[in-house]
Parts: structure tokens; sequence; C-alpha cells
């Protein structure tokens, strides 16, 4: 249709419409020229567009939305993210050589920590277990999967926008706790993991990394419950999973402990 054409349309419905309206014909302001309009049409919808392509690269509503406010509040990675990935393959090297403690003596492989480098959230439990020690993975086990089933409820994943490690790289003979000097030693390796990956907020698990990250002696029933502060990131403390598996009862106040967590990365 030529623009003339287009213009003879138009007055012909509003001829229309004036007449089914009041039978009279109504003045109408004088309208911009079609092909302005059409141009401002295409303007004004590269915002949606634009929206539009914002909520496909950062996800939907809820959850994925507030990550990506978030990230833009961070350091600008654009340019530091290939820097981070090198530190973090640097770090991971790191403690897959590490001798500092007598751990190294009896491990299969170090367990440096798995998950994305833009985390939500950092999840720390207490050491690797024999399902790690061999596969040189966190949480691979039954309380690995439970732990995966957690944090799905709160459209978290380790995949997506968690990264998951323990205080101690290496497993502590018969699965006993990691001993201070063990910890103590390493350290210096979840200190860089948490400044490198800058979490929204810290998730420890068990009495162990609970009490290693709050400085606390306190149970972890008395550690539970309120967010604690780790070099001024939010810090949930909450039981294992293993230790739920163990003890169903626990599935109340871990479900509390989540919600809790939720509320904090989605802020
Ligand atoms: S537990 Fe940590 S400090 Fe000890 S040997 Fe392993 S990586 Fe090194």
């Amino acid at each position: 249709m030529t623009h003339e054409h287009y213009e003879r349309f138009r007055r012909l419905l509003d001829l229309t419409d004036d007449y089914l309206a009041r039978g009279i014909r109504r003045k109408r302001p004088q309208r911009a020229d079609s092909s302005r309009v059409a141009s401002d049409t295409r303007a004004s919808q590269k915002e949606p567009a634009h929206e539009a392509a914002h909520e496909a690269a950062h996800g939907a509503a809820g959850l994925g939305r507030q990550s990506a406010q978030t990230a833009s509040e961070r350091p600008d990675l654009s340019a530091g993210g290939g820097d981070r990935q090198a530190a973090h393959t640097a770090l991971q090297q790191e403690v897959t050589a590490c001798t500092l403690c007598p751990l190294h003596r009896e491990r299969t492989r170090a367990v440096p920590g798995t998950g994305v480098l833009e985390p939500r959230v950092l999840v720390i439990g207490e050491g690797p277990g024999a399902d790690e020690d061999k596969q040189g993975l966190p949480f691979v086990g039954p309380a690995g999967r439970y732990l995966d089933d957690w944090l799905a409820a709160i459209e978290l994943s380790r995949t997506e926008n968690v990264y998951i490690t323990n205080v101690v790289k290496c497993r502590p003979p018969g699965n006993r706790d990691p001993l201070p000097q063990e910890w103590g030693a390493c350290n210096s390796y979840l200190s860089r993991q948490i400044a490198l990956l800058q979490p929204q907020a810290l998730l420890a698990v068990g009495r162990v990394a609970s009490g290693v990250l709050t400085g606390s002696s306190d149970g972890i029933g008395r550690l539970r419950g309120r967010v604690h502060s780790y070099e001024g990131i939010p810090l949930v403390a909450t039981y294992h999973p293993s230790g739920v598996l163990r003890n169903p009862a626990w599935r109340r106040p871990v479900w509390e402990d989540l919600k809790q967590l939720r509320a904090i990365i989605s802020r």
C-alpha cells in the first residue's frame, strides 16, 4: 500500500468511526506523517526488544533477574573474566600439588572445589569424603545429591549459580573432623576462593565449617537460624546433608535456613 492509499484508508476509517459514534465529523489534531510514525514506532520498539534480550540473557523474573542486577554491582569482570578463570585454574593447580599439611599423604586426589566462577552462593563443607577423594570433586555421593536437591529447592545449582568447596581440600583419614592445624594450613585457599569468586552469600554446612567460618565453638544447633557475616559477606549456617540423611528431624530447620539464604540473595 502506498502512502497515499494509506491516508485515504485512514480518512475512511475516521469517517466511519464518526458516523457510528455521533453522526457528525469530529475535529482531529493533525497527525504526524505516517513515515515518521513508522520510524518512531521502530525506535520505540527498541526498548522492549532490548528488555527481551536482557531477560533472555539473564534469566526470567525472580532469581535470574536479581542475578543480573547483582552482577552489575560487582566489579567489571568483562575484562577480568579471563583473569578470573586463569586465577581459578592456578589456584586449583596449587591445591592439587599442596603439601602444606599431613593430609596430603593419604589423599588420592585433592578436592579444590567446583562450580561457576561468579556464584550467587558459595557452599562450604568440612572436607572430602571417600567418594570425593576418588573423584577429586566435592559432594558427589548421596550427601552431594541431597545437597543438590536443597539447592534446587531455592533455584540454585552447582552448574548455574553455585560454587562448592570445603574448609580442607584433602580427605581426613576415616572421615574424622579436620584438625585445627589442618584447616588452619588450608585456610588461605578458602580465603582466596572467596575473594576470587565474590559470592553474594556463604552457606556453611555442618558443625566444622560453621565453626571455622564464624570463629565460634557453639554447636550447629546454636549457630543456625541467624545470619552471620564473614568478611562482610552474609553467612548462613545449617546442618550437613549427611547428618540430615541420618536425622530427618533436621529437615525442617534446614528448610528454614534455605529460605533465609534465598531471602538474602533475592535482595
Ligand atoms: S588439606 Fe589443604 S593444606 Fe592440607 S595438604 Fe590438602 S590442600 Fe594442602
